[in-house]
């Protein structure tokens, strides 16, 4: 007989965003023939640029070629993007790994999703409040955590870190003990980033508790803020006790081409006599799990770290974040409160005094006819802010401030 997943029974039903869809489609069934004004999805809306195309169209050419063609690659990401990435680490970052510490994958979502199989289910999770969906999830899913529990809004066995106004929407380490920390900066859905200092405090608690965190620097190449670190191991210690994940999805565009990688260093500390052992796991995992990235994808990244590619994933970039501006100049006009928008595409904007996330939602939606989303539903400290995202063509962003402007 089989049975289904006890675990997956614990996940909660209503994922985010197709619980928004459902919004959006009941009203458009109310308003036919109104348009809804998108600010709501992490989504991008840009062309890929013309040497990264190139590479790729190059590279399907010689796919069809009976003499370059080639099938199956190493599960670890050809060893040219793996030796891109260790270049691009070292000269823009200052930050000396190994090219066997990078793992390529079809995106940051799945790594982030996958790099808890690697951890006992004994161990403790910690993440900020809010967060991106997928680091609660996978746990729950990977069976890490207990039930959800209504009293608290959260699952039972994770320790929710707390990032608001209090603390510049930056969490402190967990006073408890914990064993693995995902931290995301800069961060979605705060747009908020964390200095040398603070990323070090966790690296300090990382050391003394033997646990791992899990950074996700998917936007790093929005910083724009000195002084601020684009990558974890830009902070002393933190090659022996921290994995990174990262994408071409929100610099290169490539959120439909499908292309990340996660770097496991070869020496983390863990409970373990194994000095490898993280690294040994998290390459058992992917070569037996996984067949490698696509090869088409992975020429395109190769492109994108050279230097004509970081000149066109930076004008990407300041396209996206010129929007961002443009949302956050005018929800301020307006006269709400926000955050993030600088070093971030999201603009984490304040609900009205007396709305909570869902409220604001909806009076967005039906007055104004933009669609933003709930912070509520990036966690329990999400309550009663709405993420507005600079992703969208910037003349159909110019007309959903506009239209936020005149009817708030
Ligand atoms: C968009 C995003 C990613 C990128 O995911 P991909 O699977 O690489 O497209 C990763 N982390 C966060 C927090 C994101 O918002």
């Amino acid at each position: 007989m089989a049975y289904p997943s006890e675990f997956f029974s614990n996940l909660t039903s209503g994922y985010l965003f197709p619980e928004i869809a459902r919004r959006i489609r009941a009203w458009q069934e109310k308003n036919p023939g109104q348009k809804v004004m998108r600010l709501g999805i992490g989504n991008t809306t840009e062309p890929i640029t013309p040497h990264i195309a190139n590479a790729m169209k190059e590279k399907i050419d010689s796919l069809s070629c009976r003499d370059t063609y080639t099938g199956y690659g190493d599960e670890q990401g050809d060893t040219a993007l793996r030796e891109a990435l260790r270049r691009h680490y070292e000269k823009n970052y200052g930050v000396h790994l190994s090219a066997d510490s990078f793992f390529v994958s079809d995106g940051a979502k799945s790594d982030a999703a996958n790099i808890q199989s690697i951890f006992s289910t004994r161990s403790i999770i910690a993440v900020q409040d809010p967060a991106y969906p997928v680091y609660v999830d996978s746990n729950v899913a990977g069976g890490h955590t207990g039930r959800y529990n209504q009293s608290c809004d959260g699952y039972d066995g994770i320790v929710y870190m707390k990032a608001d106004e209090s603390n510049g929407f930056v969490s402190s380490p967990p006073e408890g003990h914990v064993d693995l920390i995902y931290l995301c900066f800069p961060n979605n859905p705060t747009g908020a980033v964390a200095t040398k200092d603070q990323l070090s405090a966790f690296v300090e608690y990382a050391h003394r508790n033997k646990a791992v965190i899990i950074f996700d620097a998917a936007y790093c190449d929005y910083i724009q803020s000195l002084g601020i670190p684009h990558s974890i191991y830009e902070v002393d210690g933190a090659m022996d006790c921290a994995i990174e994940i990262n994408s071409f999805s929100k610099n290169a565009g490539f959120t439909g081409v499908r292309l990340g990688w996660t770097v496991v260093p070869e020496r983390l500390v863990c409970e373990s006599d194994d000095e490898s052992i993280l690294h040994r796991f998290w390459n058992r995992r992917q070569t037996t799990f996984f067949n490698g990235a696509c090869n088409i994808a992975q020429a395109g990244g190769i492109a994108a770290l050279d230097e004509t590619g970081r000149k066109e994933c930076a004008s990407l970039v300041s396209y996206y974040k010129e929007n961002a501006r443009i949302i956050k100049t005018a929800v301020e006009e307006a006269g709400l409160t926000c955050y993030g928008g600088t070093d971030s595409p999201y603009v984490w904007t304040k609900c009205p005094e007396g709305m909570s996330s869902w409220d604001f939602f909806s009076f967005l939606l039906e007055k104004a006819h933009v669609a933003t989303t709930p912070g509520s539903g990036f966690g329990p400290a999400g309550e009663g802010f709405i993420r507005i995202s600079g992703y969208g063509h910037k003349e159909d962003v110019e007309m959903a401030v506009k239209s936020i402007k005149e009817n708030l």
